[in-house]
Parts: structure tokens; C-alpha cells; sequence
């Protein structure tokens, strides 16, 4: 496929943010691309050139992209940048420069475009920036004013076409059968891999049968299993049957260790690698799991040495940082409480239920080793054992119990009662809270002019339309340097228009993209006619979901994908538990 053919759907889809009609225009594109370039074409989608997880960025920001414009059309860069700021947009700039200039364009691949730019994120060392101009400045000059267009948001991480991962996979089994029905066998290969590119060609090479094979890789993230919540312990038993397992829930951050031979490589919570950050638990990993090949996942908890104590969760996440690495982690040793196995040795254990993956976690790790320790487990059977586990946890400092069903296989990217949490509240009784993503600020008034941010509008994710609905607005719960921080947020996301993705019957003063989740506590879910959360206007007469009183806890930037909050159907599930939850004894 011609890069041009490419850009031209890109028009298509910019000026739609209807789900169906984006599937239609997707499936259509992918119905043209070869198997050699369906993969490039999924990372392009999102503005990428290689899957969400690699840190491949290719490390050009406005100055340098107004550089290579500049270049590529004979123009000063003074005027390249006059011209973004009048018309909003760096793309919109190049492609104007482009129509003026009429250079005698060729039909270059989206191959070749991928591989150009690919290029551009690999340069390293001396005269790295000349070569990135001037190979962003070659591919402008070979391209067509539209294909330019879309090209330059490329690097500046402004190509926003509103397409969500469910979207892309409704597409592909689309453009195959003509139908969505292969969409459970594409999002099972996703969600042991994290790679749509992958999964895309595997499916375009090898068909249905290849997806179905596609097993979990060491080096490529595995999406997490995740917990249900229930009101109290008599449910959860009803839920796990009589003997099931239950361990500590630490509060720290989930970690996945991905170790072939000595190479170890750590996943976050939300599939970015974080390596780098905690070379202590590369250290450990090495030399204390016994095992050629493996990928296990734990939680990582700071603790203070000298008491042998756990710190709370604002001790342990002072550890996620980007300099002072090596010096941090000697003043704030983690250990690393391994709660599963999902690969072994070269074989995918998920498919085992949960008590034979533990006999194996027992067989490569143990509970004596300073970094990577096997969590604690104990076999329960009944409600009156977990409320007595559950307390000896939280007067340890504990956040609560994770409880586990023993014949559950580990499901990847799916919450499920196969894991149950229970959780104390700030207040020390049962609760949970939730996790919603920023989609806009009012701006302040009185004492908060002076922060730019008075309020946020927040909402939740709705899996099934791949949109994001409004749930509440919250302006309590912000200390002087949250709203601070809300502003620089809102500074650097901040656009124009409501993003593709947001459904919303309000309008805040300012829209920002949704990329930044917010964890919130919550008095109460109600009913609400404002806020679309969950709103269906044909059965109930449009009422979604609301927060009453909502105050923030913490940012979740860190761990949490948009696509991560909490969604609607447990919205859903949370307002029907509450009043149960609230007669609990716990
Ligand atoms: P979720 O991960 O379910 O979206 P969340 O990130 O807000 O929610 P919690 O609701 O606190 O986290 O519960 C699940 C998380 O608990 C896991 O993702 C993991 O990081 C952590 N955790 C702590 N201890 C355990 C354990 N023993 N087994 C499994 N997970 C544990």
C-alpha cells in the first residue's frame, strides 16, 4: 500500500469519532494491507512505530520537527512556526509548506515510510540530531501534502485519530470474515502478548489457527489478570466454594519479571518497562529465582531496613523514578512478593489451574530471600477465617487479602472472580475506591485562580463502546499542589475540542485528552441525569452513573492506563454491592 492510500484514510477516520463508522473505515484499510504491512500499519494507528511497550520514541520535539519542514520545503523555520501557531497544528503547517512548494511526489511505500521513521528512534551517539532532521526532512520531501500532514504528528505525538485497541480488533476480524466473531481468539493472542502489530500479522500470515497459537513470549508484557470486588466475606465464599486460597494483598506496585538466562526485563502495572528503575530486583531476580526461563508476577513493597518493617504506599512509590536510581534504592530496599507463575522453562503455565502455578512458584522461589520472596498463602474455608486473616493484615500495615480460587487458570487481561480483593479504606472499614480518567478542568475561582484549575471533570471507561462517559466533577480532596499539578497536566493535554472518545452532555472549561487516571474515593454511587456514565437514553430514560462527594487519593499516572480505569459494567456492579457492603459487619 502506497503511504499516500494510507493517509487518505487517515483523513477518513479524523473526521469521524462514531465507533461504527470507524470499525467500517478501519476494516476497509485493512481489507488493502498485505501481511507484510498490517503490523507497521496497527503501530502507525496510534502514532507509533513499534508496540506501546518499547520505549521507541523518535526523540523529536517541535523545534526539531519545524527544523525538518523547514528543510524539506525551503523555508526558515521562523515561518514554520509562525505558521503552527496560527494554524494550531504542526501537521496542518507541513502540509500547507507542501501544497505551496508542489514538489513531484513518488508512491513510496508505508513500509518504506515505517522503516524511515523506525530510523529516526534508532539513530544514537554523535550528530543524532542532524541525522533525525534530515531524514524527517527526506521523507517529507518524497510524500504528498496529506501524507505530510499526518507524518509530522508522528514524532510530536499529535496524530490523535481517537482509535482504541478494541476498536483496531473488531476491524481486523472484520476485514478477514466479515464479521466480529473472530474478535475473542484476536483479543486472547493481545492480551498474552501487549502487541497488536504482532498479533495483526500472525492473524493476516496464519489465520484464525495462528492466533490460536500464539503463546505468551518472554520480553513481550502480559495483560494483567485482575481481581473482582465483593460486598463481604460470606459472598466470597459463596463465589470460591469451600477451601480456596488467600494471601496478603501488599500495597505497593505490581511488577512482572520477564528472565531468560541473566537477561531480566520488569513490566508495570500498565505494560511500560521499568527495567531501569529498580535495579535491585533485576539483581534479585537473577540470583534468586531458580529458573532457566520464566515470567512471574509479583507486588514490590519498600520496606525500612533496619525495622524490617513495610512502608506504606507513599513511601514505596517514592522508588518510581526516572534519576537518583541507585541512591533511592539503597534508602528504600524493595522486596518483591511473587504472588504467580505464567511461564516456565519455555512453556505457558497460564492454561494450569491456580494451586499446581503455585507449587511451581514454590519450586523457583522461596520465603527466605531478601528481594524476591514468595508471598504468604494460607487455605481457608470459611467467611469467619478470612475476617480473622484480614485482620491480622491491616494491624500489620496491610492493605487487605487477595483471595484465589485454586482451579482457576491465569486469565489474562480479564477481571474475574477467580481473584477476589478485599480492601481496607482510609478509615480502616471495608471499602474500595475508584479509578477515573481526567477529561477536563473548570477553571478556578477565588483562591483557585491562582492554581488555573478550580475543578475536574472525570469519567469511566466503557469497554463495550471504547469510549470514555463523564461521572463526575471533582473539587474536593486537592491539596494546593495537586490542583498545581492538574494545571501542568492540563497544559500539556489540553485541546480545543471534546476528544474523539469522550461521550459527555457537559462542558468543562477546557478539554483535556484522556490519558491521565485519578484514583477517587467516593461516598456513594447515585443515579444522575448529567453524567453519561452507563447511560443508555432508550431504556432508562438517559441516567448514568454519578459520584457523590468524590475527593482524590492519589494520581495513578504512573500504573494506569486510560483504558485501565475502572469501567462502567463495575460501576454498574458497585453501585448495586454498596448497600449490601454498607450492612457487612467487616
Ligand atoms: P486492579 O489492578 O484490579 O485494576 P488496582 O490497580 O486499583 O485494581 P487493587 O484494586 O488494589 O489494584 O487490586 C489489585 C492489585 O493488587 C493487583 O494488581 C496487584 O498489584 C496487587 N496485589 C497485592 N498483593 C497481591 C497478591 N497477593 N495477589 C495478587 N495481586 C496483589
Amino acid at each position: 500500500m502506497t503511504f499516500s492510500n494510507l493517509a487518505q484514510y487517515f483523513e477518513k477516520l479524523e473526521a469521524t469519532s462514531k465507533r461504527l463508522e470507524l470499525v467500517d473505515i478501519l476494516s476497509q484499510l485493512f481489507r488493502e494491507s498485505s501481511a507484510e504491512e498490517i503490523g507497521k500499519i496497527c503501530y502507525l494507528i496510534q502514532g507509533r512505530v513499534a508496540p506501546f511497550y518499547e520505549p521507541t520514541e523518535l526523540g523529536m520535539a517541535e523545534s526539531l520537527v519545524a527544523q525538518a519542514i523547514a528543510k524539506a520545503y525551503d523555508a526558515s523555520k521562523d515561518d514554520v512556526i509562525k505558521s503552527y501557531r496560527h494554524l494550531g497544528n504542526m501537521g496542518l503547517a507541513a502540509e500547507k509548506l507542501s501544497k505551496a512548494k508542489r514538489l513531484k511526489t513518488k508512491a513510496v511505500s508505508v513500509t518504506e515510510v515505517f522503516n524511515e521513521l523506525l530510523k529516526i528512534a534508532k539513530f544514537v551517539g554523535k550528530g543524532t540530531v542532524e541525522q533525525k532532521v534530515t531524514t524527517l526532512s527526506n521523507i517529507l520531501k518524497s510524500i504528498d501534502p496529506i501524507s505530510a500532514k499526518h507524518v509530522v504528528n508522528i514524532p510530536l505525538g499529535t496524530l490523535r485519530l481517537g482509535i482504541g485497541d478494541p476498536t483496531v480488533m473488531d476491524a481486523l476480524s472484520i476485514a478477514k470474515t466479515g464479521k466480529k466473531d473472530l474478535r475473542p481468539e484476536i483479543e486472547d493472542a493481545y492480551n498474552k502478548t501487549s502487541d497488536l502489530g504482532y498479533v495483526a500479522e500472525t492473524f493476516f500470515k496464519h489465520g484464525k489457527n495462528g492466533i490460536k497459537n500464539i503463546k505468551l513470549v518472554v520480553g513481550k508484557p502480559v495483560r494483567p489478570a485482575l481481581a473482582e470486588r465483593l460486598p463481604n466475606a460470606e459472598e466470597a465464599v459463596k463465589r470460591l466454594g469451600n477451601t480456596f486460597a488467600a494471601e496478603p494483598k501488599f500495597d505497593g506496585f505490581r511488577v512482572a519479571v520477564h528472565k531468560d538466562g541473566n537477561n531480566v526485563k520488569l513490566f508495570s502495572r500498565n505494560l511500560e518497562d521499568t527495567t531501569n528503575a529498580f535495579p535491585d530486583i533485576v539483581e534479585g531476580a537473577k540470583t534468586q529465582i531458580k529458573a532457566k526461563s520464566c515470567i512471574l508476577e509479583g507486588e514490590a513493597i519498600a520496606y525500612n531496613p533496619l525495622t524490617e518493617e513495610f512502608l506504606p504506599f507513599q513511601e514505596t512509590t517514592k522508588r518510581r523514578r526516572k534519576y537518583n536510581i541507585e541512591e533511592k534504592a539503597k534508602e528504600l530496599p524493595l522486596i518483591l512478593f511473587a504472588f504467580d507463575v505464567l511461564y516456565l522453562n519455555g512453556k505457558d503455565v497460564t492454561a494450569k489451574p491456580y494451586k499446581e502455578r503455585r507449587k511451581l512458584l514454590e519450586s523457583i522461589v522461596s520465603a527466605d530471600h531478601t528481594v524476591v520472596r514468595i508471598a504468604e498463602e494460607r487455605i481457608l474455608h470459611t467467611a469467619g477465617e478470612i475476617t480473622k486473616f484480614f485482620n491480622e493484615e491491616i494491624s500489620e500495615g496491610l492493605e487487605g487479602l487477595m483471595l484465589k480460587k485454586l482451579d482457576a487458570p491465569y486469565k489474562a487481561g480479564g477481571r474475574g472472580f477467580h481473584w477476589i480483593k478485599f480492601k481496607r479504606s482510609q478509615s480502616g472499614e471495608l471499602s474500595d475506591t475508584v479509578d477515573v480518567v481526567l477529561l477536563g478542568v473548570y477553571t478556578g475561582r477565588g483562591k483557585r485562580t491562582e492554581f488555573g484549575v478550580g475543578g475536574l471533570l472525570v469519567g469511566v471507561y466503557n469497554e463495550k463502546k471504547d469510549r470514555f462517559e463523564t461521572i463526575s466533577r471533582v473539587g474536593t480532596g486537592l491539596t494546593d499542589e495537586e490542583f498545581r499539578k492538574v494545571n501542568e497536566i492540563s497544559k500539556k493535554l489540553r485541546i480545543s475540542h471534546k476528544p474523539a472518545r469522550v461521550e459527555s452532555k457537559i462542558e468543562p472549561s477546557f478539554w483535556i485528552e484522556p490519558k491521565v487516571v485519578l484514583e477517587i474515593f467516593t461516598d456513594e454511587i447515585t443515579k444522575s441525569p448529567i453524567h453519561t456514565a452507563g447511560m443508555n437514553p432508550s431504556a432508562d430514560g438517559g441516567v448514568g452513573y454519578a459520584l457523590r462527594f468524590p475527593r482524590l487519593v492519589r494520581f495513578r499516572e504512573d500504573d494506569k492506563r486510560p483504558e485501565d480505569a475502572t469501567t462502567v459494567s463495575e460501576i454498574e456492579k458497585l453501585y448495586k454491592n454498596q448497600y449490601v457492603g454498607k450492612k457487612s459487619s467487616k
